[in-house]
Formats: structure tokens, C-alpha cells, sequence
């Protein structure tokens, strides 16, 4: 049978003419326009998808700006990043004295000065804007007895006032807080400090400056909590009828090798209560007590480090081993205090040196542990490029420059401190929902009052 196949002989051998091998090269000749069309299209579309990738490349690039926002990625400018950062984690500062400023300067007249216009001290509301501030503990703070000309005796048993002038601190914080309805709301949790954030304002909590203020008593604590105090500071650079302090640039004589055993029972109410222990200020054995014996996460509102500058209101590096979430720690944030004198040499502060208190800390602890305290209002002086509230953002831009991510920078900016709020909180009301009674001990120095076994 004849076939079209080549090998056929009817076919010839070959190479020979033949309508058999004709028709099938014209075949060929049709299949291989296809495919050469089918080329072109493919080489035409592969080109028109080449330079539109490209250009999205390049609009990326030069838009990277406005196309990154939307990815929540931060513009390369360390200044932008930091501004855009900000934007969406602004700034809780640990610690400001604004009160303080308020009592020394204009007596707690809070109609001598206003906020809206520029005030001597380093914070007020043009400034807190430009900072980018969201929140921040107002410091209600009164000096130690011997630091305001008084001797309250070897057992702190004397009468004094810093009682009375610890609530004219938090009248005063909480006066101006009102006057200013449109700029601070008053935030005694993690969730109000959330809400006032989201409506705009700066979320305004209120924190204790030292145990000296509590008058020896525990019912003095639950009050102030009652107040919507939201931290104490175990010592400020005195000792107290609760714990030993660190003093200033050097250690103090110590009075109870750490804490005491009413400082012991102070911890445990305020773990009840949902009262954070602020370790700024307290000296190391205070510190290392303090973080066996909590049951919540803890703070230092305003604290360096002393690896940094070697001094002893700084925290050294074995206790910063000791705070972070893994077995055997205690969750904690550490916020960087900017005084000249903790963080450098005189004449060596600058937003470099204080960055490299937040690393430092930060490389130690992970990033998660690590925020801001500045003291404003309550230093003399300031470092070079964080000279008031309005500059936090210089700092953020620094970090981001050394490599900080957006997470870890929002952490550092608020929201670490956030965590550990809503820490303590949760151990409160764990604590109160087991029943865990109020403390009713007493200062056993005290001989006011009939003893009675608890
Ligand atoms: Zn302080």
C-alpha cells in the first residue's frame, strides 16, 4: 500500500521532488509561520511586561514614600522614619516633672503659666505636639526629708509633709490635666491609654516618686491608688521605712540591705492593687529583692545604664540579665533616662551617647525591655539634640539609623511599657479574684497605734 510515509519507495529516495514530500514541507512551512508568529507575540508581550515591571521598579523607587506607607514600611530618611513612626506609636514617657515644675516655680498656681505658649521648663504642649507625645507619667514627686532642710530620724518616724505635698502633686497634675481637656485625659490603664491615644490625646497617668511619700503606710498606698496613681518608685535617693536607695552618682549608706520587711509587704500590695514597682532611684539589692519577690512586671521609669556611664543611679548589667520573659526573669522595661549627668562625661551628653544607653540595655535585655523616662522638667540640664519634649524624634531617628526595625522602635516608643501595664493589671485582678485580702501591716517602728497580731 502506498503511504505518505518516506521511507516508502514508491516515493523515491530522499531529496527527489515529489508530491508526497512537497505536500508535507508545505505543511512544515505553515506550522513553522505559526510558531514564528506565536514568537513574535510571545517576544512582544515578554517586552511589554519587561517595561512595565521595570517602570513599576522605578515608580517604586521614587514613590517608595507614598507605596510603602501603605505596606507600613518606614521612608529611608531617618527623620521621615522617625516622624512616621511616630505617627502611629507615639511616645509614653516614663517619667516628667511637670508638677514639679509647677510646685517650684509658680507655687501649684496653675493660672500662672499656660501651657499653650512657651514655658521655661522643658515641656508644654506646642513642644509635646512637635515630640510627637502621646502619653506620659506625670512624676508627682516631693523631695526626701533631708533633701527639703528636714530630719524625719533614724527610723523616717518624725512627721513630715510629704504626705500632704504628695497630694498637692497630684491636684496639681490632675488641675492641669483638666484645664487642658482638649490636649490631656487622665489614663489610670493600659486600655484608657490606648483610648485617649486613638481620640488624639496625650493619656496622662500619674506615678509616685519615691516610698518616702507613703508616710510609713500602706494604707496611704491604697489610697493614692484610689487617687489613680499608677506607680511607685520603691526609694528616690533616700532610704525609707521600705527599701534601701542607691543615692546619686555614688552608693549611700544603706539602712536595710535591700528591702525591708514592710517593703516586702509594699510589694505585695501593690502586685494586689495593680500598682507597678518603679526600681529607678532603689539600690541594686533593693532591685535584685524586689524582682525575686513580684509577682508582676516591673519598671524603671527613668534609669541608664551604668556599663554606659558608671554611676550608681544607673542600672548595672547583672540586674538587667535578670528582667525578660524566659524562665527565671521577670518581664520589665527599663526606660532611658536622659540626664547629663547619668548618661556621659560633662559636656558629653548627646542623643548619640543616650542611643547608646538604649542598645546597650537593649542588647542585654532584647529590644522588648527597653524604653524612654527622659525626666524633663526634673533635670537641670539636657543632653545636645534632646533638649526638650519636642526632640524625641531625633532619638528614634538615630536608632533607625543603627538598624532598629518598626516593631522594635514602637516597642521602644510606648508599647513595651503598654505590655507591662496591662501585666501588672492582669496579676491584680488574678490576685483579687483569688481573694488575696489588703495588707494591714503596720511600720513596726511606729508606736502611734496598739499592736495587734495580723
Ligand atoms: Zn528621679
Amino acid at each position: 500500500m502506498a503511504t505518505n510515509g518516506e521511507r516508502d519507495p514508491l516515493l523515491g529516495p530522499p531529496g527527489e521532488p515529489n508530491f508526497a514530500r512537497d505536500t508535507d514541507l508545505s505543511e512544515h512551512a505553515a506550522k513553522r509561520a505559526v510558531e514564528r508568529r506565536a514568537a513574535v507575540i510571545r517576544a512582544v508581550t515578554h517586552g511589554v511586561l519587561t517595561v512595565a515591571f521595570v517602570a513599576a521598579l522605578l515608580s517604586m523607587f521614587f514613590l517608595w514614600d507614598k507605596v510603602g506607607r501603605f505596606a507600613g514600611a518606614l521612608p529611608k530618611d531617618p527623620e521621615k522614619a522617625a516622624h512616621r513612626l511616630l505617627e502611629s506609636a507615639p511616645v509614653i514617657d516614663g517619667h516628667i516633672d511637670l508638677p514639679e515644675f509647677a510646685r517650684s516655680v509658680y507655687g501649684n498656681n496653675i493660672t500662672a503659666f499656660d501651657l499653650n505658649t512657651p514655658t521655661p521648663g522643658h515641656v508644654d504642649i506646642p513642644r509635646l505636639k512637635k515630640g510627637q507625645v502621646g502619653g506620659f507619667f506625670w512624676s508627682v514627686f516631693v523631695n526626701c526629708p533631708a533633701h527639703a532642710g528636714l530630719d524625719d530620724g533614724p527610723d523616717f518616724l518624725k512627721a513630715t509633709w510629704r504626705v500632704r505635698d504628695t497630694l498637692e502633686q497630684i491636684d496639681v497634675a490632675k488641675l492641669l490635666i483638666n484645664r487642658y481637656p482638649e490636649t490631656f485625659q487622665l489614663a489610670t490603664t493600659s486600655d484608657e491609654v490606648k483610648s485617649a491615644i486613638a481620640d488624639g490625646k496625650i493619656a496622662s497617668l500619674l506615678g509616685v516618686e519615691g516610698a518616702h511619700q507613703l508616710g510609713n503606710s500602706l494604707a496611704v498606698l491604697r489610697q493614692y491608688h484610689e487617687l489613680g496613681v499608677r506607680y511607685v518608685t520603691l526609694t528616690h535617693m533616700c532610704n525609707n521605712a521600705f527599701a534601701d536607695s542607691g543615692g546619686y552618682l555614688t552608693p549611700i549608706e544603706t539602712k536595710w540591705g535591700g528591702l525591708s520587711p514592710l517593703g516586702y509587704k509594699l510589694i505585695e500590695e501593690m502586685n494586689r492593687l495593680g500598682v507597678i514597682v518603679d526600681l529607678s532611684h532603689t539600690s541594686d539589692e533593693t532591685a535584685r529583692q524586689a524582682l525575686k519577690h513580684t509577682k508582676a512586671p516591673v519598671i524603671w521609669s527613668h534609669s541608664s545604664a551604668r556599663s554606659v556611664h558608671n554611676v550608681a543611679r544607673n542600672v548595672p548589667d547583672d540586674i538587667l540579665e535578670l528582667v525578660g520573659t524566659t524562665d527565671g526573669k521577670v518581664d520589665g522595661v527599663i526606660m532611658v533616662n536622659f540626664a547629663p549627668q547619668f548618661v556621659a562625661d560633662e559636656g558629653k551628653a548627646n542623643v548619640q551617647v543616650v542611643a547608646d544607653h538604649v542598645d546597650h540595655i537593649a542588647n542585654i535585655t532584647g529590644k522588648a525591655h527597653v524604653g524612654l523616662g527622659s525626666d524633663y522638667d526634673g533635670i537641670e540640664s539636657t543632653p545636645e539634640g534632646l533638649e526638650d519634649v519636642s526632640k524625641y524624634p531625633a532619638l528614634v531617628a538615630e536608632l533607625y539609623s543603627r538598624g532598629w526595625n518598626r516593631f522594635e522602635l514602637a516597642g521602644l516608643t510606648g508599647r513595651n511599657l503598654l505590655r507591662v501595664i496591662a501585666g501588672v493589671e492582669r496579676v491584680a485582678a488574678n490576685l483579687q479574684a483569688h481573694g488575696v485580702p489588703p495588707a494591714l501591716d503596720i511600720y513596726d517602728k511606729r508606736t502611734d497605734l496598739p499592736k495587734y497580731e495580723l
